[in-house]
């Protein structure tokens, strides 16, 4: 098939990129470069069935194709504040475009929707039906509520136009090619432990996420995108949740560091808890995460290791 992935020099998105190529595929990977770039693809550059264009998704864009995985969007707290109304526009007007071009070309498209559509969630696990707890002015808004829009978008493509959609709603997910300042919790205590810096806890640390590994997840994308049983909202996660005291604690150990735990003021309306319910992908994509925390820990710190 050929496959159209926005967002595709980014962390997940080079992933997919590189599975999809594996299993056969022409790719057409679409990215502005804001927070992706080309060293996560170093590995296709020059392939015959690969190709990279840069462009930004809120600008229209056509391709032939029979797939479009629409993962465009900065996704690390401190990139998707740094300019919050582009990051509406990317997230509706990406939609937008990736929604017309699917109507016209007859493409399923996928949505990388995320967790934080649940917001500060007061039903714990996350179930699908579940419709969350968001703040719609807040800092996190622009991310929130631009994902949710998405989602509106893609569901009524849908029943209006009979747009093949597929929908997943990512938990945290961490791993390899994660930006080593793009702000999130994983990659941050991994580059401070390294670097023998003190580890920002932000709170008292007793706030709560649920962390899956990069492979696993690609692994529940192909799933999804290729069955026919559902268009989603599909949650997609690894249902172990931890403490971020606990999450530092593991880090220290694994990287026999001699760094501190400081604590530094709690980012607003940063969700207390978060973990998925995937009865639904076990069901649907028969779909579970294999690699524990402490196996995917240890390969993400060999990967900083040899980055930094
Ligand atoms: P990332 O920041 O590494 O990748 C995003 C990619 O999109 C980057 O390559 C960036 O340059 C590109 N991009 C941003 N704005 C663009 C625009 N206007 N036009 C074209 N390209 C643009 O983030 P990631 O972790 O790989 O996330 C990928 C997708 O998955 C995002 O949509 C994100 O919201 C979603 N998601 C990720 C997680 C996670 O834990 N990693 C969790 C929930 C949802
Ligand atoms: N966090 C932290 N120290 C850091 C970065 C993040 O304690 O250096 C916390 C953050 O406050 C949040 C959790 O870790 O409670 C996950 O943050 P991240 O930005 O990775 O993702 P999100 O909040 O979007 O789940």
């Amino acid at each position: 098939m050929r496959i159209l992935v926005t967002g595709g020099a980014g962390f997940l998105g080079s992933h997919l990129c590189d599975r999809l190529v594996q299993n056969g595929h022409d790719v057409v990977c679409l990215d502005n470069f804001f927070t992706g770039n080309k060293a996560n693809l170093t590995g296709l550059l020059g392939h015959p069935r690969f190709e990279l264009v840069r462009h930004d998704v809120i600008d229209p864009f056509k391709y032939e194709v029979d797939r479009i995985f629409n993962l465009a969007c900065p996704a690390s707290p401190p990139h998707y504040q740094y300019n919050p109304i582009k990051t509406t526009k990317t997230s509706v007007m990406g939609a937008i475009n990736c929604l017309g071009l699917a109507k016209r070309v007859k493409a399923r498209v996928f949505q990388a929707s995320t967790s934080e559509v649940y917001g500060d969630p007061a039903v714990h696990p996350q179930p699908e039906s579940y419709w969350g707890n968001v703040n719609p002015i807040g800092r996190r808004s622009c991310y929130d509520e631009g994902k949710r829009c998405a989602e509106t978008l893609f569901f009524d493509y849908h029943r209006e136009n009979k747009v093949d959609i597929r929908v997943v709603r990512i938990f945290n997910t961490y791993g390899p090619r994660m930006h080593p300042n793009d702000g999130r919790v994983v990659s941050n205590f991994i580059v401070q432990a390294l670097r023998g810096e003190d580890l920002t806890v932000y709170g008292n640390g007793a706030q709560t996420r649920s962390f899956c590994y990069v492979d696993d997840m690609i692994e529940g994308f192909v799933r999804m995108m290729e069955q026919t049983e559902t268009v989603g909202p599909v949650n997609l996660g690894n249902p172990g949740e931890f403490t971020m005291l606990g999450l530092a604690e593991a880090v220290l150990k694994l990287t026999r560091s001699k760094s501190k735990i400081v604590h530094q003021p709690l980012p607003v309306d940063d969700p207390r808890q978060r973990r998925p319910d995937i009865a639904l992908a076990r069901k649907v994509l028969k779909w579970q995460p294999k690699v524990p925390l402490t196996e995917g820990l240890k390969r993400t710190i060999a990967y900083f290791r040899k980055t930094l």
